[in-house]
C-alpha cells in the first residue's frame, strides 16, 4: 500500500468513529437513467451532483436548503483555499448512502477525496436537517478541497491533526462561528494541546490566523504540496515557534475565560 493511500484510509478512519457496512444503492442508477432525485447545480468552479435516491424524502429539502448553501460554500472555499497549481475538481458528488451500523454511533457524513465524493448517511440526516447536516458536510467538503492525499503525501507532511484540525476549523470558525463550536476549549485552557486534533486545533487555527492573517491560506497550501514541516512551518510563516504560538493561544484563551467569569458575576 502506498503512503498516500495508507494517508487516505487513515483519513477514512479518523472521520468515523465505527466503520459502517455501506449500501451503495445510488450505484445502481446508471447513466441514462432519467432520475429526479438525482440533479446538478452548476457553479462558478465546479458542478455539484446531488443524489437522493436513497431518500426521496430528502429531496425538497436538498433542493431548497442544502444545494443553495453549499454551492455559495463551495465557491467561498475555492477561494479561501487557493493555492498556486490547485484547481477544484470539476464536479463533486453529494451521495445520501443507507448505512446498516453495528452499533448507533458513527460518523454522520464522510469524505471519498480521491473521488471528489461526500457520503451522507440518511438516517443520521433526516434526524438533523436543522441541527448539524449542513455543518458536517462542510467539513467533509472541505476533506474533497483539500486534495492532501496525493504521491508523496505521508505523517509528517500532511498529519492527520492538521487536515482535521483544518476541515474543523473551516466548518467552526469561518461556516458556523455562531455555533462556538470550539468554545469549550476556554473552559479549560491548560488542558489542550494545539495539535490535539479537530476542534482544538481549529481553535488554535482560528488564533493563529487572527493574529497572523494569511497563515491558514499558507497552511493549506503546505499540506497539499507536501511542504509542510511542523517544526518550521510556524517559525518561518509567524516568526514563532509552534510551542510559542501555543503559550500565547492558552495565555488569550485564559484571558477570554476570566474575562467572560468576570461578565457572568
Ligand atoms: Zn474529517
Amino acid at each position: 500500500m502506498k503512503n498516500y493511500d495508507r494517508n487516505w484510509l487513515m483519513l477514512m478512519m479518523a472521520c468515523f468513529f465505527v466503520l459502517p457496512t455501506i449500501s451503495l444503492h445510488a450505484a445502481e442508477n446508471g447513466k441514462g437513467n432519467s432520475n429526479s432525485n438525482k440533479f446538478e447545480v452548476a457553479t462558478s468552479v465546479s458542478k455539484l451532483v446531488f443524489d437522493t435516491s436513497n431518500a426521496p424524502d430528502l429531496n425538497k429539502w436538498t433542493k431548497e436548503k442544502f444545494a443553495p448553501a453549499i454551492k455559495e460554500w463551495v465557491v467561498k472555499l475555492t477561494d479561501v483555499m487557493a493555492s498556486d497549481g490547485w484547481k477544484p475538481p470539476k464536479k463533486i458528488n453529494f451521495q445520501f448512502v443507507v448505512v446498516k451500523l453495528k452499533s448507533a454511533d458513527g460518523a454522520p457524513a464522510w469524505a471519498l477525496p480521491s473521488e471528489n465524493q461526500v457520503c451522507l448517511r440518511v438516517d443520521w440526516f433526516r434526524e438533523n436537517l436543522d441541527g448539524e447536516a449542513l455543518g458536517s458536510t462542510i467539513h467533509e467538503l472541505t476533506h474533497v478541497l483539500q486534495n492532501y492525499w496525493t504521491e508523496g503525501c505521508d505523517e509528517k507532511n500532511c498529519p492527520e491533526w492538521a487536515s482535521e484540525g483544518y476541515a474543523d476549523y473551516i466548518r467552526w470558525v469561518l461556516f458556523e462561528p455562531e455555533s462556538k463550536g470550539c468554545d469549550f476549549v476556554l473552559r479549560e485552557p491548560e488542558k489542550y494541546h494545539y495539535n490535539d486534533s479537530y476542534r482544538v486545533t481549529a481553535h488554535f487555527f482560528g488564533f493563529v490566523e487572527s493574529r497572523f492573517p494569511g497563515t491558514m491560506k499558507k497552511l493549506n497550501a503546505a499540506l497539499r504540496d507536501h511542504s509542510f514541516d511542523d517544526g518550521k512551518f510556524w517559525k518561518k510563516t509567524t516568526g514563532k515557534t509552534a510551542k510559542e504560538l501555543e503559550a500565547d493561544w492558552r495565555a488569550a484563551n485564559k484571558e477570554a475565560a476570566a474575562k467572560s467569569k468576570a461578565k457572568a458575576e
